[in-house]
């Protein structure tokens, strides 16, 4: 295989299962109020699904993961096919904005016709929906800036090509890219700032962030919201527990904003920071209606070959 730091690859598993974890804590939360700090959920509950289910935000970026092991740098109309197929598999839940866009290519339609008419008939649009599934192209190019940041926005132009979402997923990105090589949180943060180009209001929400009471944060759909309530999640707390709880508790859209910490919390503290509790409930099904039960070790093996440099350094 290839040399890695021990304790870059338990970062590197960590921010695979973490992402799947917060968005399978925050999966009953989701829609709901604002949970008092005396009544905070702090187990895997279930909800519509089983409890520890992993959901949309997961099973979309298995699909760019598995994308990324088959090409690299990503193709975009490889990633569309797989998200197609996923759709058509009936998947749980699935955003309005990625269903439209989706149900367009299912059609016939390409990919850049599709979404360029969807984002059109709401100019506005800038949802969460390509932020949340993000993270698997920060363990595929963790090692390399340029192709992170470029297949960073690449994945979500396919649906959410709007600069703000496309912006947000380069700086999570870059922010787990630092926190990959040990950065402290404010310091990844802080660099990812300094390297990607971000709209100004996007800039001065994550700016904003670690410094929000927790009854200011909206935690709605909208990319800005769960940026905030991310960046908040990682840099106002000390743990990955208290970051990925505190954020899924702050209900509303709170599997995606989860997703977002979890795999953010988990590139700072490692696969071994992540409570067992939460470790052993994690279940999903990969690919979607195939039979295929998904745990723990899946996702970190995932990880693992993602993060593998068999196309240039590997041996
Ligand atoms: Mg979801």
């Amino acid at each position: 295989m290839f040399m890695m730091e021990e304790a870059t690859a338990d970062r590197i598993r960590g921010c695979a299962v973490g992402a799947a974890i917060g968005d399978a804590l925050g999966m009953p939360l989701e829609f709901g109020p604002r949970r008092p700090l005396d009544r905070l959920v702090r187990d895997m509950q279930p909800g519509r699904i089983p409890a520890g289910s992993f959901t949309d935000d997961t099973e979309m970026a298995l699909a760019l993961a598995d994308s990324l092991l088959a090409h690299r740098p990503l193709d975009a109309e490889d990633l569309a096919q797989r998200f197609v197929a996923w759709l058509e598999a009936g998947p749980d839940d699935v955003g309005i904005h990625t269903y439209n866009v989706l149900s367009r290519i299912a059609a016939g339609e390409r990919w850049e016709g599709a979404v360029h008419a969807v984002q059109q008939q709401r100019p506005d649009s800038a949802g969460n929906g390509s932020v949340m599934r993000c993270w698997p192209v920060a363990l595929a190019h963790w090692d390399d800036l340029d192709p992170l940041l470029a297949d960073s926005r690449l994945q979500s132009r396919v649906t959410h090509p709007h600069a703000e979402c496309e912006a947000a997923s380069a700086f999570v990105n870059a922010t787990i890219y630092y926190l990959l090589r040990g950065a402290p949180t404010a310091d990844a943060v802080a660099q990812a700032m300094e390297l990607v180009d971000m709209p100004a209001p996007l800039r001065a929400v994550v700016e904003g962030a670690p410094a929000r009471h927790r009854e200011s944060l909206v935690n709605s759909g909208w990319v800005r919201h769960t940026v905030e309530s991310a960046v908040w999640g990682l840099v106002a707390h000390e743990t990955f527990e208290d970051a990925v709880m505190q954020v899924v508790n702050l209900g509303n859209d709170a599997d995606t904003a989860g997703a977002v910490v979890g795999a953010l919390a988990g590139a700072a503290y490692g696969l071994e920071a992540i409570p067992s509790r939460w470790r052993t409930a994690l279940q999903g099904e990969w690919p979607l209606r195939s039979g295929v039960r998904w745990h723990m070790a899946d996702l970190a093996n995932l990880a693992d070959r993602l993060a593998a440099r068999r196309d240039k350094h590997g041996v």
